[in-house]
């Protein structure tokens, strides 16, 4: 299965991708997480990317398509992914096509996590990650059991840079300049469903698997 999670900045993707990674055993791939990872290695990648996350702007295509071509050659996508945050342009969406033909393998539905954009600054600003697994977490909606420490691994939580309100208003300005005419191109492809985003954690996970098994 070879899925794309679409959506805006705070919708849910990747609190979703992690419910459908324990379900189809299928790897997550997430271009934000791939160039948080780059910074914090301090690596010639993350140079170049921390300036545009820090300013709530896109990494530039080429790079972006890069290291997605290099992620989907490796062995463990044979069995299928689940994109996030990838592709956010026209551009990139051209080029995941190609990348795709090129391995024999097509996209196997395009769901979009829908939520009205006065609910996402919230979302994001109440944002918490776990730095030493990942898991996402929100302050008000998905709070951990003790506060500041990861229910999964006991790690600590922190807040991510770009998450905060004036970060969020660039951030959402790009969603809708660059990323929403996708939702057009996937309709076109046929292969576009929306998710109503606004609906409990579990209901949108249960929404999206509903739509995966009755796709199959
Ligand atoms: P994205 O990957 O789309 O940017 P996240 O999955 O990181 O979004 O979710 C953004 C924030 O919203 C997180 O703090 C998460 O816990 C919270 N969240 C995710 N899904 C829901 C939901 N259905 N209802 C309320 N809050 C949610
Ligand atoms: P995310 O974790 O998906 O919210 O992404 C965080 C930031 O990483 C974005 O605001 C961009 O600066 C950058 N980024 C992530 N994915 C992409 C992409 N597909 N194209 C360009 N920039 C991206």
């Amino acid at each position: 299965m070879q899925l794309l999670l679409m959506g805006p900045p705070g919708a849910g993707k990747g609190t979703q991708a992690a419910e459908l990674v324990k379900k189809f055993d299928i790897p997550h791939i997430s271009t934000g997480d791939m160039f948080r990872a780059a910074v914090k290695e301090g690596t010639e990648l993350g140079k170049q990317a921390k300036a545009c996350m820090d300013a709530g702007k896109l990494v530039p295509d080429e790079v972006t398509i890069g290291i997605v071509r290099e992620r989907l050659a490796k062995d463990d996508c044979k069995k299928g992914f689940i994109l996030d945050g990838f592709p956010r342009t026209v551009e990139q969406a051209d080029a995941l096509k190609g990348i795709l033909d090129g391995l024999g393998l097509q996209l196997t539905r395009v769901l979009n996590i829908h939520v009205p954009a006065e609910d996402l600054i919230e979302r994001a600003i109440g944002r918490r990650i776990c730095k030493k697994c990942g898991a996402t977490y929100h302050v008000k909606f998905n709070p951990t059991k003790v506060e500041g420490v990861c229910d999964d691994c006991g790690g600590e939580l922190y807040q991510r840079k770009d998450d905060n309100e004036d970060t969020m208003k660039n951030r959402l300005a790009v969603y809708e300049a660059s990323t929403k005419p996708l939702i057009d191109y996937y309709t076109k492809a046929g292969l576009y469903t929306e998710i109503d985003g606004r609906q409990s954690i579990e209901k949108v996970t249960n929404d999206l698997i509903g739509v995966l098994f009755s796709a199959q």
